[in-house]
């Protein structure tokens, strides 16, 4: 398979440059054409001669997302489903800045980016894992959501006859799409170099959130890379046999294992980290989850983010109603635990991730048994 370009570093294309003889300063105009300027075709950049126009071409591919579908309205969250070159599907998602939860009124927003296509860890309630894993993103899929959803922007403000902006739409990740990004590793990494670069993607590492359902290896992992990625661990249960039911992991790596590499991350980091609290009706909703939770978030100076529970098609669990996740809070608060919960509305589009490939991926699935049943009794088989 061919390279993608925007798989590669500054420092791997300075020594391939050099090997071709460029010199280095055309490097930073690439860059410029790649990152800045968002471009799409090799030909877009005129200030590189033709010659090495044609080199670029013959040994990199230049791949964009295709947009398949769009959810949400401007002022809200929207969602992006997009067709990768094989032709799977993945989602992200677009939240615009939320006072209440960044402190700071912006016009500026977070993405929240897919890994995989599909995810092996099979939670129980989650849509990403229904259909299992099909593949790992290479890192310029895991890039080119920013900056897709970024040129959609651009298109955006273009037809409604507005300048383009002068900062860039996405200044916050967080790496909760679909898919587990810590059994991604190296893509992972390599595209959030890419995007916290400079002559990159400019986003600050401490903007970056990366999101696990707990891979003990790969946190010990995480805490050792320079960068100052922010750790989400989706916990959604404070005891083994609670967090068993909903996540097969917690078998491999029980609550005392993962509570153990958290804490060794929080010490080398020194950042708080955020449990991810999904409230699920009748299942890890129950007061006696309050205790254990509020304890190890205490110990581990985290906080609790409490997120009702997105219905998802064809499963048995629901939110628990607005009493009771108030409840829950109120009793975390009462424990002296730092906890926020999640009160938007519109949560059918503010759905996880996961939700819309997998309503498309049944929508084409009986669209194409209905053409089968078409070609059927054309054929008359
Ligand atoms: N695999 C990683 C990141 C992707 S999932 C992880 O599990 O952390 C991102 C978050 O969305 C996780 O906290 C996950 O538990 C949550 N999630 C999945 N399905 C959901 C649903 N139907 N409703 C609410 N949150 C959900
Ligand atoms: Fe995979 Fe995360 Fe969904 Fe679990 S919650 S199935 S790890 S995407």
């Amino acid at each position: 398979m061919v390279t993608d370009i925007k798989t590669l570093t500054r420092e791997a294309l300075e020594a391939q440059f050099t090997v071709w003889q460029q010199p280095v300063y055309r490097v930073g105009q690439l860059l410029e054409w790649l990152y800045a300027r968002r471009a799409t075709e090799w030909d877009a950049m005129t200030n590189l001669p033709k010659a090495l126009r044609e080199l670029l071409r013959q040994h990199y591919s230049l791949h964009t997302l295709e947009l398949l579908r769009k959810q949400g309205s401007e002022d809200s969250t929207q969602k992006f489903l997009w067709k990768l070159a094989d032709g799977s599907l993945v989602e992200s998602v677009l939240i615009p800045a939320n006072p209440a939860l960044y402190g700071e009124a912006s016009d500026r927003h977070t993405l929240c980016v897919s890994t995989q296509v599909g995810c092996a860890y099979g939670c129980k309630f989650c849509a990403s894992g229904l259909d299992g894993w099909k593949r790992n993103l290479n890192a310029s899929e895991i890039i080119e959501q920013v900056f897709s959803v970024e040129r959609w922007h651009e298109q955006q403000l273009k037809t409604a006859g507005q300048p383009k902006p002068a900062q860039r739409l996405v200044d916050n990740l967080v790496i909760m799409g679909m898919g587990e990004p810590l059994a991604n590793y190296d893509n992972l990494i390599g595209a959030l170099r890419i995007l916290n670069a400079p002559w990159g993607g400019g986003i600050g590492a401490r903007k970056i959130t990366i999101s696990t359902s707990g891979l003990v290896p790969q946190i010990r992992r995480l805490a050792a890379e320079p960068l100052q990625f922010r750790l989400a661990i989706s916990l959604h249960g404070a005891t083994d046999a609670v967090r068993e039911r909903l996540m097969p992991i917690n078998r491999k790596y029980p609550l005392r294992e993962l509570l153990a590499a958290c804490e060794d991350y929080q010490k080398v980091k020194g950042r708080m980290i955020t449990f991810e609290y999904i409230l699920i009706a009748g299942v890890n909703d129950g007061l006696d989850q309050v205790r254990p939770l509020a304890a190890l978030t205490k110990k581990l100076f985290a906080k609790v983010n409490l997120i009702p529970y997105n219905q998802v098609e064809g499963l048995p669990w629901e939110r628990p109603d607005e009493a009771a996740q108030e409840k829950f809070l109120a009793a975390l608060e009462q424990e002296k635990a730092v906890a926020t919960l999640r009160r938007e509305k519109g949560h059918d589009i503010d759905a996880a991730c996961g939700q819309l490939r997998l309503k498309t991926e049944r929508e084409l699935e009986l669209k194409e048994a209905g053409e089968q049943k078409i070609v059927k009794a054309e054929t008359g088989d």
